[in-house]
């Protein structure tokens, strides 16, 4: 079929699923799993929604984003706080996100250091004299171990609707695949990396030669990741401004860790002393229907020197007037809390001051009245 008619019939019915946004993000992330980097900056992040996405990565404990539009990035930035539910199930890993306004065209030393950095539909909004240092900054000043970079393939264009020349109007550029992959592989070439070249945004059959909508470079460093001393020597002043910072709550944060262990003592504690009280209880009755039994069953129970022995020995909870006596290491014994602290002594440490403990720290004290408990 002529090529103008085959264009024609696609014109108006292209139609991306997902959309084609998403798809980048998506790629993004299929990068993130695939690479697993610890830090990741987004230059041209705007309205922060790949930032959003990214922060449920768990490998990622660094999250930045930069743009030339502080409004835009004010926008939905919000998104990238923590949740309550972050702060009441604070998890292992540490995550810090921050938002700084700046632009690519300019180097500043908080972009130092990064494992990834994405451009996504970034270069083809820069002015030619940005465009002209933009890979120095990234690929000379950040030197990110991986860089992706997407940009609209002007080649599919003419099957797009109401385009005539660019797909935005804030676009200063659009280039077929041949220009996209000259600049990259020059540009690889001057730094040394390697990079390949895909795309998403799949055309129609039949037009597979006009290539992906949107055509992506995935550059990847060849030289190792330079050390502390050259990373400083590099270092010059700042010049993005913060706009935003959320540090989410960790538990490797002690602060954090010990809230959260301190309410898995106490909760374990309320379990074991219930099953105590429980079993008490019902060995109370068992003996009241059954008087021959009684005393030599109340004797272990009860006698305080045994059983101080007795617990000493077996890490055994028991009752003295209207106190429950729960052995720390029968608590440590429990995995949650085994999990959280990792050795006896940081439990003890976490929880001094915290929590009710016997004069010699042995146990922790709960009382058996279920009034106390709540106030
Ligand atoms: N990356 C985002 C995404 O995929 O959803 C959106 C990219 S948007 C099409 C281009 C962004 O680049 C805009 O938010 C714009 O403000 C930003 N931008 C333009 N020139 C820039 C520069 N010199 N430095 C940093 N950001 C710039």
């Amino acid at each position: 079929m002529d090529k103008n008619v085959q264009e024609e019939q696609f014109k108006g019915v292209i139609k991306f699923t997902p959309p084609l946004s998403k798809q980048r993000y998506q790629f993004v992330k299929d990068l993130v799993a695939k690479y697993r980097p610890k830090k990741v900056a987004d230059l041209g992040c705007a309205d922060c929604k790949l930032l959003w996405m990214l922060k449920f990565c768990s490998c990622i404990e660094v999250l930045v984003g930069l743009d030339i539009s502080a409004s835009t990035m004010k926008e939905k930035m919000h998104m990238l706080s923590p949740l309550p539910v972050d702060y009441l199930q604070p998890t292992e890993r540490s995550l810090t996100v921050t938002l700084y306004h700046g632009s690519v065209a300019h180097k500043d030393p908080c972009m130092l250091g990064f494992d990834l950095v994405t451009c996504i539909e970034l270069i083809e909004h820069l002015e030619e004299s940005e465009l002209k240092k933009f890979p120095e900054v990234v690929f000379g000043f950040m030197a990110p171990s991986i860089v992706v970079i997407s940009t609209p393939n002007v080649e599919f264009n003419t099957l797009l609707p109401g385009v005539t020349l660019f797909r935005h109007p804030d676009h200063k550029f659009e280039w077929n695949r041949a220009q996209f992959q000259s600049w990259a592989l020059e540009t690889a070439r001057h730094y040394d990396y390697a990079v390949e070249f895909t795309g998403v945004g799949h055309p129609p059959r039949g037009m597979e030669n006009i290539g992906f909508c949107t055509q992506i470079g995935v550059f990847v460093r060849k030289y190792p990741q330079t050390g502390g001393f050259a990373q400083s020597e590099k270092s010059n002043e700042t010049v993005y401004k913060t706009v935003f910072k959320a540090v989410y709550p960790s538990l490797k944060d002690e602060k954090y860790l010990q809230n959260i262990l301190v309410g898995e003592v106490v909760f374990t504690a309320q379990i074991i002393k219930q099953s105590l009280l429980n079993r008490l209880t019902s060995e109370r009755e068992e003996r009241h229907d059954n008087p021959t039994e009684e005393k030599a069953q109340l004797q272990p129970c009860f006698s305080e020197d045994m059983r101080k022995l007795d617990v000493k020995r077996s890490m055994e909870s028991f009752v003295k007037g209207n106190v429950v006596y729960i052995p720390l290491k029968t608590i440590f014994s429990f995995p949650k809390v085994n999990q959280l602290c990792g050795t006896f002594e940081k439990l003890c440490k976490l929880i001094a001051g915290k929590v009710n403990l016997s004069s010699d720290g042995y146990a922790l004290m709960l009382s058996t009245e279920p009034e106390d408990e709540e106030n």
